[in-house]
């Protein structure tokens, strides 16, 4: 449970009673229970992971720095005030990527690449342990703040453990996910580009896009950039004390930069744009620009297979998962299948074994209709249930009627039962058409 073990369970007749004691306030979309057949390991003095046997020794080696980035985390933003931090990898339906319920984060296995790759995942959790758990959004309309800030705190926990060539990697990553969030939200002018939104009469979830995650993140880093990174640092450790266990909101946070961070300093102030950055559509000007040095490399792979240029499996196989991310989400979305085969057989698309991959290049497989990859499609579907690989595979097999819908229909039919309750409702309102 999120929530410090109450010591050994107790007999209750033919049962076991087992008890659990939170003594810090916490909001109820973080009390959590999982129950089944668990093992656990150590993998430092307060942190650990949960999860079924089979799986133990894979998850225990792939979170084996979560100590070191609890340890990062507490020095940028100040004491970590759970007392344990655990983990339990759950199995694939988990319909998540991770949930940050306190003392124990939840994670889906799909995080599991073998080479730590995904593990931006781990820090992007356990960051919500100071905004998100400690200062929390106090509605659904400051989602950003729990997200905005994580994501902008995960990247500075992933440079402190892994560097700032991966850092800033992902940052680029993140500014492609941001503009492409404001496209779907209807572009530079929607007001559902904004950060902090109106959801008044609208379903809470309408407000969980990457505008949240990666405008907010934008934002975070434009302050960090214009006041200079140590007095920022040293302004947001000093925001969450300030605001420990409590209910935040846009309207505070910007009382607290103005009072604690700008103190006045008008010029300061007017290079920040604070109001247009969270109550205006689109993404000011101040914007930081990803770093254009980030992918060199991969950009110029690029450029040369977009030219017609063969896929060069050397430099693939030297690439990072971030750089090979970068790839398929760069060249165009639309290949011929002679060139859709060529990257199968340069890249071992349809066999590759990361998750992030793989829906990448099954993203593309259906968007070229690239028959060869579909007993790979097929396997994916049926074996994992995480919405975000999901849904969009089954929105994009429906509707494309005559090639797409009938897989979509087949797979579903036969997967069905695997997917977690709010994938499912999901699944089936693509598959009726709504
Ligand atoms: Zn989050």
């Amino acid at each position: 449970m999120s929530a410090p073990n109450g010591g050994m369970p107790t007999a209750e007749g033919k049962m076991r009673a087992f008890s659990f004691r939170m003594d810090n306030p916490v909001a109820p979309y973080l009390i959590a229970i999982a129950v089944g057949d668990l093992a656990f390991r150590p993998l430092g003095p307060r942190t650990g992971v949960w999860t079924e046997p089979s799986m133990l020794d894979a998850a225990a080696k792939e979170l084996e720095d979560t100590e070191k980035m609890v340890s990062a985390a507490e020095a940028l933003y100040g004491p970590y005030r759970w007392g344990r931090y655990d983990m339990i990898v759950l199995p694939p339906s988990f319909p998540f990527g991770g949930m940050e319920n306190p003392t124990l984060t939840f994670l889906t296995p799909t995080f599991i690449a073998g080479d730590k790759s995904l593990v931006s995942l781990i820090a992007h959790e356990l960051a919500h342990s100071w905004s998100g758990n400690l200062a929390t959004n106090a509605t659904w309309n400051d989602f950003w703040l729990n997200e905005g800030m994580t994501t902008y705190a995960e990247r500075r926990i992933i440079e402190s453990i892994y560097g700032p060539k991966v850092a800033k990697q992902q940052v680029a990553l993140g500014i492609t996910a941001m503009n492409d969030a404001v496209t779907e939200a209807g572009g530079a002018a929607s007001l559902d580009s904004r950060l902090h939104l109106d959801l008044k009469g609208r379903h809470p979830d309408d407000g969980l896009t990457d505008i949240a995650y990666e405008k907010g993140a934008a934002f975070l880093r434009m302050l960090e950039a214009t006041a200079g990174r140590g007095k920022f640092d040293a302004y947001l450790k000093g925001w969450f004390e300030r605001h420990s266990f409590q209910p935040v909101t846009s309207a505070m946070f910007l009382a607290d930069l103005r009072q604690h961070l700008i103190k006045g300093d008008k010029a300061l102030e007017d290079r920040m744009q604070l109001d247009q950055w969270v109550y205006q559509p689109g993404i000011p000007a101040n914007s930081v620009p990803a770093d254009p040095q980030a992918f060199a490399d991969v950009d110029q792979a690029v450029k040369t297979f977009t030219a017609g240029g063969r896929a060069d499996s050397a430099k693939w196989n030297g690439w990072t998962t971030d750089e090979r991310l970068r790839f398929l989400d760069s060249i165009s979305p639309k290949q011929p299948t002679e060139r859709m085969a060529e990257l199968d057989r340069a890249f071992g698309l349809n066999a590759v074994r990361n998750n992030e991959v793989k829906f990448a290049w099954l993203t593309m497989v259906v968007a070229n209709r690239y028959d060869p990859g579909i007993p790979a499609l097929e396997a994916f579907l049926g074996s994992i249930g995480r919405g975000k690989f999901v849904r969009p595979l089954y929105t994009s097999l429906y509707s494309d009627a005559s090639w797409g819908r009938p897989i979509a229909q087949r797979v579903y039919a036969r997967s069905k039962s695997l997917y977690h309750p709010v994938v499912g409702r999901d699944v089936d309102k693509i598959m009726a058409g709504k």
